[in-house]
């Protein structure tokens, strides 16, 4: 794939404007990719006028790279979250023009070229970059746009205080939540809003039939007597990459984990309860509705947390396949 980059002599210095601290200004990085280039990030603009900013018709993903323990930069998951984008992109008819193989490449360049080995965010997106007021789907430019941000924990990783929200999960009859379709994080961003007004910190939402389906952007297991379980993928929730790797991470440290169903008062009775998710990353529960889970001490959700990050920083050689280098090294291209 033909790409061009601008040179480098003429570049923002790696982590420039802009800046922020209010969560809702971002510390981006300089660079984003846009429009099958690498430009400055302020560069990466679109019309007033695009489809996916008017109709929420984009899919996007979020993925993480970590500082290693050697001091190195990996990404996790990289191709997974790139194929996932691509396969979603068959409910928008969405083709992006780059392969999950160059879009890691891609990846891979833009962390180079942010320089810094610390722990990052990457948002990528394949939208609907035509101007048009068209209901309809097939017939219009698709486009992939990444961008990342240095983050540390995306919510609190030694305990929340949930609600189980008045927001169904949005049903996949009505818009797919394996989608990961930008539009549909209405329904997260409402249950998350009335969680944090009541004074939690954040939302489960059950499935339009009554069952737990997941949180605003994590999946959910519970743990009773000594097993886990997290609802089936037909329950309305996202296949997450991070659900998918910690059941296989807790069936190898010989833990019983099985996809079923789950009743909303499993909730309130299970001994642990645990989110999942690229920015979640492992993150016990200490409270649903003001009820404290099981005896509050988690062990076996720590258990499971201290052995996911030393798979992602690197630690369990075991789990090096989950990761992707960048050679921060190499100079850019
Ligand atoms: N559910 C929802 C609704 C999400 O947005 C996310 C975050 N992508 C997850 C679950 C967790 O998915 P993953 O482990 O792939 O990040």
């Amino acid at each position: 794939m033909t790409r061009t980059v601008p040179d480098q002599a003429q570049s923002p210095a790696a982590g420039a404007e802009p800046r922020g601290g209010d969560g809702s200004t971002l510390a981006v990085a300089a660079w984003a990719y846009f429009e099958g280039e690498l430009v400055p990030f302020e560069q990466a603009n679109v019309s007033i006028a695009t489809h996916a900013l008017n109709y929420g018709t984009a899919i996007f993903e979020g993925i993480r790279a970590y500082r290693q323990h050697d001091g190195s930069l990996a990404i996790l998951f990289a191709f997974e979250h790139y194929e996932r984008l691509r396969r979603n992109g068959r409910l928008l008819r969405s083709s992006p023009p780059e392969s999950a193989a160059e879009l890691v490449e891609i990846t891979r360049e833009l962390l180079r070229r942010h320089g810094v080995s610390e722990d990052i965010y990457i948002r990528p997106l394949l939208y609907k970059s035509a101007r048009s007021i068209r209901l309809q789907l097939t017939g219009l430019e698709d486009r992939v746009s990444i961008y990342a941000f240095p983050m540390g924990d995306y919510m609190p990783t030694d305990g929340l205080r949930v609600s189980v929200s008045a927001w169904q999960r949005v049903n996949d009859n009505a818009i797919p939540a394996r989608g990961k379709v930008t539009g549909s994080y209405v329904n997260a961003c409402m249950a998350v809003e009335d969680a944090h007004t009541g004074g939690f910190q954040e939302a489960i939402l059950l499935a339009a039939d009554g069952h737990v389906a997941e949180a605003s952007a994590a999946n959910i297991f519970v743990v009773t007597g000594g097993e886990l379980a997290t609802p089936p993928l037909a329950d309305d929730v996202l296949p997450g990459i991070t659900r998918d790797a910690v059941i296989g991470l807790a069936r190898d440290a010989g833990y019983v984990v099985t996809e079923r169903t789950i009743d909303r008062t499993e909730l309130y009775v299970c001994d642990e309860l645990f989110f999942t998710g690229t920015g979640a990353q492992v993150a016990p529960v200490a409270s649903v509705d003001g009820r404290t889970v099981g005896d509050g001490s988690s062990p076996i959700s720590l258990d499971i947390q201290q052995r996911y990050v030393a798979a992602v920083r690197g630690e369990d050689k075991h789990y090096a396949h989950w990761l992707t280098p960048v050679d921060l090294d190499q100079p850019s291209r």
